[in-house]
């Protein structure tokens, strides 16, 4: 079984932050998924785990599992959450250097399980372990799925569904939320250890004492990563602040999406009524949870409470400009555009809106454009012709040859994505026994920027019209 390398800094901050929490057991448990890629960068090169290790029933040895506190703004509101159905086992130490956590999902009720029964099922989790591969593929900073193992046991949603717990790898698991909890606390010395410990895990360069400097740092690191998730279509449906990565991962993988056809008013969640977290309103959502967290750091900014307030402004204000430079880097590339123009913005949001309108599929567009196909994605082909026309003279400005054009744009513009009809009919085959297809989905997902196989191809058609998933669920 995998040789963790165990470390347990967690357990050097209050106890207030955290509980001691045993797993329960899972009755038969069995190996669905191991991510050996994974397993390989961290070092733990002794092959696939003992599936009672990592169900909970029999933990590996020094593990020693927590539950976390956090709150958070759930669609705005405030709540009180903390680790209801995880449990850290603690930090592995890869030989190589670095610190991850290594977590439970689905592993029993914890003090903080509020109603419900701690317990995950098979789908939800397989549904984390895709889109973390997908993402991590793209080069978007995201936690991932080390194993799923199948518990035997079912859980009860609207309906009984095969249980499963994820053995889940990230940077942390410090949210934003883990400081509205801090703040909150009567014992005044969680929050500054919390920022302590929380710079030094992510952000040792920055100075301990320049609190200010650091939420710069978060808000910095949030931008890109909402920038990058945008340029691939990438609607994550839940950003409450305690699934807001304070490290700047994506986490907490619900009911999340890719479009298939652009449009910025995109939400497949199917409890986001309002559309709160609707695609092109992820950069305001992010900032409003920055917001929550700058509001956390006040006392710890400065004494005095105006200057505290200008410089926690200051640097959620920041985000603004982070993100606007970062997305129109990102979209230049994604055009082909290696230097700046002072045009390029507006050029990227004609073709943006002529996608909207004429209803094409945002990954096949931007592919499309390697090689010529984009045209025929457009339901009235000569409504991109007129884009076209402006977009190669721009081009001719750029003095790169056809051949290295191209290549840059396949190196950014993924032919694959996690399609949500073949995200859904991988976890429908897998609860009903046939794993073959998510492993095939799942190792496809390694190699979005390659020319995909034949046997392939059909993973990067867009879905038919009766194929077309509109609302994704929690599943919780
Ligand atoms: P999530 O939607 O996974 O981000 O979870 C939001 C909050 O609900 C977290 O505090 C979770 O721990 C908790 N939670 C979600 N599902 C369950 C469950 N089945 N049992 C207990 N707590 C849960
Ligand atoms: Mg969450």
């Amino acid at each position: 079984s995998p040789s963790f390398h165990w470390d347990h800094s967690y357990r050097t901050l209050p106890q207030a932050l955290w509980v001691d929490q045993a797993p329960e057991t899972a009755t038969n448990p069995r190996l669905v998924y191991w991510n050996r890629p994974l397993a390989e960068k961290l070092g733990l090169d002794s092959g696939p785990p003992d599936a009672a290790m990592l169900a909970g029933s029999r933990l590996p040895p020094g593990a020693a599992p927590l539950a976390q506190a956090y709150c958070g703004h759930q669609f705005g509101h405030f709540t009180q959450l903390g680790d209801g159905r995880a449990l850290l086992l603690g930090e592995h130490l890869p030989p190589g250097g670095g610190r991850v956590d290594v977590q439970l999902k689905g592993s029993g009720q914890t003090p903080f399980s509020r109603r419900g029964d701690g317990k995950a099922a098979l789908g939800p989790m397989l549904r984390e372990v895709i889109f973390g591969e997908a993402l991590q593929a793209l080069g978007i900073p995201t936690t991932r799925g080390l194993c799923v193992v199948a518990t035997g046991a079912p859980v009860y949603r609207e309906t009984p569904l095969p249980g499963a717990v994820l053995t889940r790898i990230a940077a942390s698991h410090i949210r934003v939320g883990t400081f509205e909890y801090a703040v909150r606390c009567e014992d005044r010395t969680v929050l500054p250890a919390l920022q302590a410990y929380t710079r030094t895990r992510h952000d040792p360069e920055v100075p301990a004492g320049d609190v200010a400097a650091w939420l710069r740092r978060v808000c910095t690191r949030q931008a890109q990563l909402i920038a990058k998730w945008m340029s691939v279509g990438f609607v994550h449906g839940v950003m409450n602040t305690d699934n807001c990565h304070v490290g700047g991962e994506t986490i907490d993988y619900g009911p999340c999406a890719f479009m298939d056809v652009y449009h910025p008013e995109t939400v497949f969640s199917s409890i986001d009524h309002y559309g709160r977290y609707a695609y092109a309103n992820q950069p305001q959502i992010a900032a409003w949870n920055l917001a929550q967290l700058a509001s956390c750091l006040l006392p710890l900014i400065d004494d005095d409470e105006g200057a505290a307030i200008e410089a926690a402004t200051a640097a959620v204000r920041g985000f603004a400009e982070v993100y606007q430079a970062a997305w129109l880097a990102v979209f230049r590339a994604k055009l082909g555009l290696a230097q700046a123009e002072d045009g390029d913005r507006a050029l990227i949001e004609a073709l943006l809106s002529r996608m909207a309108r004429l209803r094409a599929d945002f990954t096949r567009v931007f592919r499309g454009l390697a090689d010529g196909s984009a045209r025929a994605e457009f339901a009235e082909p000569e409504g991109f012709d007129a884009w076209a026309a402006d977009w190669r003279t721009r081009l001719a400005r750029e003095g790169a040859t056809p051949e290295a054009r191209s290549g840059a744009l396949r190196a950014v513009n993924p032919a694959l994505i996690p399609r949500n009809h073949r995200v859904a009919e991988a976890i429908t085959a897998a609860e009903g026994g046939d794993f073959a297809p998510f492993h095939r989905l799942v190792e496809a997902l390694a190699r979005p920027f390659d020319a995909p196989a034949p046997e392939d191809e059909a993973l990067t058609a867009a879905p038919a019209a009766h194929e077309v998933v509109r609302a994704t669920f929690c599943g919780t």
